[in-house]
This record gives structure tokens, sequence and C-alpha cells, in this order.
């Protein structure tokens, strides 16, 4: 049996981690990095480039290049989120058939979670290259605020990618059960996660083996990205007052500004002042533009502490559903890239009333939380016991637009309800259901997360059939349903229709699709070590014929010109054809010049 890994899959960066023996190990990258930017990259020559290598030449290919594509994972387009994500996007972000918002490039659309798996299957190949093993098993981790159709969506990339996803693991309970395992932690714990796209916090009681978690709550729209834009805006401002001229309609200059804002802003964690230049920014009729400008600890404090803020309200929410006070808090945990701010750590303290901790890497301690999770599904670890709720109230849609709650936020998970439908009307053999999930009270205010109907009811008078729904929530956090006639103890058809998502069959055909791509990407990867090769044999034969060259004849001399021109023009035009036919030219004219070479060794003349 293979291993299992343990994935973080982060809005800015991934983590993956596995077990080995009773240790957690980081798996690097390809690149022999720990963490690997989830961002994917589609070249005018139709590769597809993931990871550090996409996130560097998304200053010259801003339209093309998908970051944060967490952000829209299971989101539908006219959601506030989606909107908000478009504002800050510099690539397209269009409406799909069933309202979910895709991506669009190349005149080409993708859906978020063929994107997420793409990053996922990189992500597996690396892990299989370090251990050298195939990988199938895995447990990716999501924010713990991410909603049923946010964490199909994560599994059907995990599909995608060939991989079998053994569990959905919320991040902050990943960071706790690494916190307890490896720091031996216990008692009541705050995980506060503030990482690139969303913040998260749950609070967690740790004791005996025992990790229940008690609440949770959040902002899928708040984190490390919008501390960019803050600082991005600044610089956009303050160079429109010094030139007149705006930035902010110049995709390939708000990328780089973008680099800039986060750069400036990591520097920021460590030292009180930093300088933010980009040479040749713009230019105007009076010549180039250069942005140069210097950002103190202090104003940046002053550029987030609005957001920063907006931590504080899901702080509260969570202790107030766990009922408990900020000094029943034995510890807080800091998790997420973003925490190493130091205004983010002045305000937990000031939330929590203590120091918090940061004994782990913020940048792995999830990935770290999954690899042990892949490691008691496997019964490698025994005696721990994981206790998880469900951040968002399941219920159906009744009359009048109103919901019926079944199961309320914060109930632990694996959990279920039953319901009993009947019908409303003589002979009626259908019956439609709405399931949303949230907190309004309104039906339409919630997220829409399927729709069913109980189908073939037995025809009888109105209120006799007595039909059994079951609505489950799995450990994953996933909603199941599932129908019972309670006469004949069968189960009873239903059919249900997500309202966002993509079906098996779509699944399918990106895992095909993708199947394809790879082929694609391989001969494209054969053909550029080709040219590569060529461009090593033009530098050769050039460096030898201006050494021995005049001892050729005329018109071999003349040959010789031929063949390097010919080389040169065929990889200018990336032609396959006229590659390999220079190949083989470029070998027979160099075995013409290596036997001038050996006999008159040494005897290079001008
Ligand atoms: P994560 O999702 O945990 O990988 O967090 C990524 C976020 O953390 C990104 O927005 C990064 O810009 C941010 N980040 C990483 N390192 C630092 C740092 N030294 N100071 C401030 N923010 C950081």
């Amino acid at each position: 049996m293979g291993r299992t890994i343990g994935i973080d899959l982060g809005t800015t960066n991934c983590c993956v981690c596995v077990s080995e023996s009773g240790a957690q190990t980081v798996t690097p990258n390809k690149e022999g990095s720990r963490t690997t930017p989830s961002v994917v990259a589609f070249t005018d020559q139709d590769e597809h480039l993931i990871g550090h290598i996409a996130k560097r030449q998304g200053v010259t290919n801003p339209k093309n290049t998908i970051y944060a594509v967490k952000r829209l994972i299971g989101q539908r387009y006219d959601s506030e989120s989606i909107t908000r994500a478009r504002e800050h996007l510099a690539y397209e972000v269009v409406c799909a058939d069933n309202g979910d918002g895709w991506v669009k490039c190349h005149e080409k659309v993708y859906s978020p979670q063929e994107i997420s798996g793409m990053i996922l299957r990189e992500l597996k190949e690396s892990a299989e290259e370090y251990l050298g093993e195939e990988v199938i098993d895995a447990v990716i981790t999501v924010p713990a605020y991410f909603d049923d159709a946010q964490r199909q969506a994560t599994k059907d990339a995990g599909a995608i990618a060939g991989l079998e996803v053994k569990r959905i693991l919320n991040e902050p309970t990943a960071a706790a059960l690494a916190y307890g395992l490896i720091e031996g932690f216990s008692g009541m714990v705050a995980v506060y996660d503030l990482g690139g796209g969303t913040f998260d916090v749950s609070i967690l009681e740790l004791a005996n083996g025992v990790f229940e978690v008690v609440a949770t709550s959040g902002d899928t729209f708040l984190g490390g990205e919008d501390f960019d834009n803050a600082v991005l805006n600044w610089m956009v401002e303050s160079f429109q007052k010094e030139t007149g001229i705006n930035l902010r309609f110049d995709k390939m200059a708000l990328q780089r500004l973008k680099e800039a804002a986060e750069k400036a802003k990591c520097e920021l964690s460590s030292v009180e002042e930093t300088e933010i230049s980009l040479p040749f920014i713009s230019s105007d009729n009076t010549g180039a533009k250069h942005l140069n400008l210097k950002l103190s600890r202090t104003h940046f404090n002053d550029l987030i502490r609005e957001l920063v803020d907006r931590t504080r309200q899901p702080c509260e929410a969570a202790l107030a559903a766990a009922h408990l006070n900020e000094s029943d808090i034995d510890r807080v945990l800091l998790v997420g890239g973003q925490t190493r701010t130091p205004l983010v750590q002045d305000v937990v303290q000031d939330i929590f009333g203590q120091e918090p901790c940061m004994d782990l890497n913020p940048d792995e301690v999830v990935g770290i939380g999954a690899a042990i999770q892949s490691s008691i599904l496997e019964g490698e670890i025994k005696d721990i016991v994981l206790l998880d709720v469900t951040p968002l109230s399941l219920g159906i849609e009744t009359q009048g637009g109103l919901v019926y709650k079944m199961i309320e936020s914060n109930a632990n998970i694996p959990t279920q309800y039953s319901q009993i439908f009947t019908t409303v009307s003589d002979n009626q053999t259908t019956v439609s259901i709405h399931i949303v999930q949230g907190e309004s009270e309104i039906s339409s205010n919630n997220r829409s997360l399927a729709r069913f109907e109980l189908v073939d009811l037995p025809t009888a008078p109105k209120g006799v059939p007595q039909i059994e729904v079951t609505f489950e929530i799995d450990t994953n956090g996933i909603v199941k349903v599932s129908a019972m006639d309670m006469q004949s103890g069968k189960a009873q058809s239903i059919n249900i229709t997500p309202t966002s998502g993509l079906s098996p069959g779509e699944i399918e055909e990106i895992i095909a699709r993708a199947e394809m791509n790879r082929e694609h990407d391989e001969k494209r990867k054969e053909f550029i070590r080709k040219m590569n090769k060529l461009e090593g044999m033009i530098h050769t034969l050039e460096k030898t014929n201006a050494e021995y060259g005049s001892y050729l004849n005329e018109e071999e001399q003349g040959r010789v010109k031929e063949t390097i021109a010919d080389a040169r023009k065929a990889i200018n035009l990336e032609d396959e054809g006229m590659v390999f036919q220079s190949l083989d030219k470029m070998a027979r004219v160099s075995k013409v010049l290596s036997e001038v070479v050996m006999f008159n060794p040494g005897k290079s003349k001008e």
C-alpha cells in the first residue's frame, strides 16, 4: 500500500508532508522548495506551468497567470466573493453554464477545480519523485469555514489530479494536531489562521489524545492578498499624485506592483522601513517613469489596520459559540504566513490577552497536521480521536422562503438528521426539497447546495406517504442525502441537482483532457530539449569554426556558415522539421571540422 500524503492546498502556497517512521517530513517540490506557489500559467504555446516557474513569468504574462484560484473554488459567479475577487484578479473570470465562476485563458475556460487539479497533480508528482513511489491517497486541508460546495469542489480537484482524497481536514484542526502531537500542547487552544486568502479561527480542546473542535468561525474573504492590495492601492495613488498617471488599468504594471507590494509587506515583518523601486513602470510624452517609494512599518500598519481589526469579530464569535471567555484559552497558535506581520501579532495579543505562539513554522504546520491525519487514517498513529464541527448550519427551505434548520453550526461531525416528508395533495407523486447552508433565516441569503425531488411516490391520499429523508454531514464536512419509504422500508429514489460544481461526467472529461495535455506538454518539453541541444551545437561549431575553419576549403566553409544560419532560423521559427534536419546537418558538418582539428591539433589559425 502506498503512503498517504498530507496536502495544505493554500490560496497562495501549498505544502506537502508525509509521515516517515513516526515523524512528519515536508516533501520538497521538483525545484527543492518546501512550499509551492498555487499558481498556474498558460504560455502562448499552450504549455501549463505550475508553481515558482508560473509565478515568475506572471509579470510578463499576467492575463494568463492564474493565482488565488482557491478564492473562486465552489463559488457562484454572482456571489459577493466572486465579484470582489474579480476586482483584484488580472485574469478573466467568466460565468459557467451552472452559474459557477470559471477562469478564461487563451479563449478556453477552466473550472477552478481543474486549475486546482493541475496544482495538485504537480504536488503529487513532486511527492512521487521525492518518495520514489506512486502516490494515490491524500488528505487535503481546507479553511474551516468552507461550505459544502467548496469542500466538494476541493475533493473533485483531487480526483482530477488522480488522487483519492481520504479526508478533507479543516486547516486549524490540522494545525492543532501538529501542536498537540509535536509540542505536546493540551488544554483549551485557539488557532488563529491568517493565510493568503482566508481567515479562520477555531477553538479546540486537547486532552488525553482527544482533539475536540469546540467552535469555529472566520472570513473566507480576508487574507494576505488583501494586505498586498492595501499596499498596492497606496502605491498606485502615490504614483498618480506624483505623475498624474493611473496605473490601475495597466495589467502588466499591476502585476509588477503586486509583486513589489507583497515583497515590501514581507520585509516589514522584520525591518522598520523598506524601499520600493520599480524602474520603467510607465511612460508619457516626457519619457519613462520610475516608481520609487519608501514605506515605514508605522505607515504600513495604518494601511492594514482595518483589515487586521476585521479578525476581531470572528474571534469573538468563536469564543461566544464555545461559551468561553478569552481568559479560558490556554494557548493561542498562529498559523498562516500572514501572521508574521507584527501588527497581526499585536492584535491577537489584544484579543486573547496573551502572547501568541509560533513555535512551528506557520507555512508548514497545516501540511504537517495533514500528514498526521494521514497516519491516523492508516492506523500508524493510534489513540488519537479527532472530533470536528460543521462551520455552517444546514437547513431546508420552507414556505415563504424561510429556512428550517436541521443541523446547527458547530455541531460535531459526522452527524445526521432525519425528517419525515409527506404529500400535500392526493395522488401526488413527487416532492421538491431545497437544501441550503448558512446562518440566515431567509433561504435566499444562504448558500443553495442542491435541490432534490422525491420521485415515484406511491399514489395515495394526501398525508399518507411517509418518506424519511436523512441529511448527513460526513467527516469531510460534505453533505449527503438519502431517503426511505417508511411503509416498505425501501430506499426511496431521489433526484439531486447540485446547484454548483462538476458532474462525474465533467470530471472524467477534465481528467481525459489533462492526460492529453500532459502528452502535449511532454512532447513540447522534448522539443525544447532538442532546441537546446541545437543551440549548444551552434555554439560549439561557431567556436571551432573560428579557430580551425580556415583549414577548410571554400565550399566547406560556405556549408558551415549555411548550416549555422539554417539552425538559427529553425530555432527562431520553432519549426520542428527544420530543427530535426539541422541537428542532422550539424552533426555532419561538426564531423568534418573535428577531422580538421584531429589533423591540426593545437594549430588553430586565425
Ligand atoms: P499561506 O496561505 O499560509 O501560505 O500564507 C501566505 C500569505 O502569507 C501570503 O499573503 C504571504 O504574502 C504572507 N506572508 C508570507 N511571509 C510573510 C512575512 N514574512 N510577513 C508577512 N506576510 C507574509
